[in-house]
């Protein structure tokens, strides 16, 4: 299959609406990173989402909708009063949550699940291409599986060339990491998978919120996840990370003796630090998460695939604190090292 990378105009929304209507797939930009769609309604349709990722069958996809009256078909009952002051703050934006599925909705999609993600875009060239599809779009990232997700055109067109018919180039997004998964099932929002709606924001929309405890650590042996995705490595590089945390000096050091360690094994070494700390690590090679967290959130799996592409095959990454946007880095960070964390 010739994949073809086309911008965004009126014609390109066209080929791509009627490519999901017919069962195809498009990869699409949103706020967080790219996904790759499919008609949500249509099973079959679904299915090619898997075989093109390579994604294991038990891991549910997100189906995303551009207007509020496209998410009474897809749930079983009305948004409690929590759900909809979420979706009043929050929607259009980087925000998924979990409802009791309703009949239309395909077990490809919720991979067997009685419950449904359910988001609602802010990225403009996403809510066109559902418009053009009219129909929601079931989407993943657009990454092949284990890879860290796509957050450019041309990171797609490395993991789905041949694979995909259409990849809509939307330039690099914005938020970079993938939205926030919440349960709205229960009396207190709980937060599946942290992302860009950070837990203090909920906290102060809905008076409280809770993380659901296998965020920040491993999963343990047969461990079934409320959030099916959380079991696979995701986001990981090709070489082997470690990330270090502490006092900032303290960080530096340790780094740094584990490069020239790495080095004298004859190993090929990088280092992901926050910019003020590059000099630190002079003359090592070290690549830039950007100024802060939310800077990290943008350039996290961008440094991850450049990573691969400088063919390191071991790296040590600084850590920022686990709070606000911080707890989704940490979390990405966290699974793309197999939760490997020295503390100095
Ligand atoms: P991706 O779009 O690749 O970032 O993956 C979507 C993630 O959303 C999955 O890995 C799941 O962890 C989560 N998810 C999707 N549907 C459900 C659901 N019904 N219940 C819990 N988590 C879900
Ligand atoms: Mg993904």
């Amino acid at each position: 299959m010739q994949t073809q990378l086309v911008n965004i105009t009126s014609e390109a929304l066209a080929q791509a609406g009627a490519l999901i209507r017919s069962g195809e797939l498009v990869a699409f930009p949103t706020e967080t990173v790219y996904g790759l769609g499919a008609n949500a309604l249509d099973a079959a349709a679904v299915k090619r989402i898997f075989e093109a990722k390579g994604r294991p069958g038990d891991n549910p996809l997100i189906v995303h909708i551009s207007h509020l009256d496209q998410l009474a078909p897809l749930i079983a009952v009305k948004p409690s009063p929590m759900a909809r002051a979420l979706m009043d703050a929050c929607w259009p934006g980087p925000m998924t949550l979990i409802f009791p599925k309703s009949e239309a909705v395909p077990m490809a999609v919720t991979a067997g699940l009685d419950t449904v993600a359910v988001r609602f875009p802010a990225h403009p060239a996403a809510r066109a291409l559902i418009d053009a599809a009219r129909r929601p779009i079931a989407a993943p990232s657009a990454n092949r599986s284990g890879r860290p997700s796509p957050t450019t055109a041309q990171h797609v067109l490395e993991d789905m060339d041949g694979r995909i018919p259409l990849i809509l180039d939307g330039g690099a997004c914005d938020v970079g990491l993938e939205s926030t998964v919440i349960d709205v099932t229960g009396d207190i929002p709980r937060i599946l998978r942290p992302g860009g709606v950070t837990p203090e924001r909920i906290a102060a929309i809905c008076g409280g919120v809770r993380v659901d405890d296998a965020v920040m650590r491993p999963l343990r042996e047969g461990e079934k996840p409320r959030s099916p995705g959380m079991k696979y490595r995701h986001y990981a590089p090709r070489g082997q990370l470690t990330i270090v945390q502490g006092e900032s000096d303290a960080v530096t050091q340790r780094i740094n003796e584990l490069y020239d360690a790495a080095i004298e094994r004859g190993q090929s070494p990088l280092i992901l630090a926050l910019d003020p700390h590059l000099p630190a690590y002079a003359p090592r090679r070290a690549l830039s998460l950007g100024p802060d967290a939310a800077g990290m959130a943008h350039a996290l799996f961008n440094a991850l695939r450049d990573a691969d592409a400088l063919g390191a095959d071991v790296l040590f990454s600084e850590a920022v604190p686990a709070d606000g946007v911080g707890l989704a880095v940490m979390n990405r960070l966290g699974r793309a090292a197999a939760f490997h964390i020295i503390e100095v």
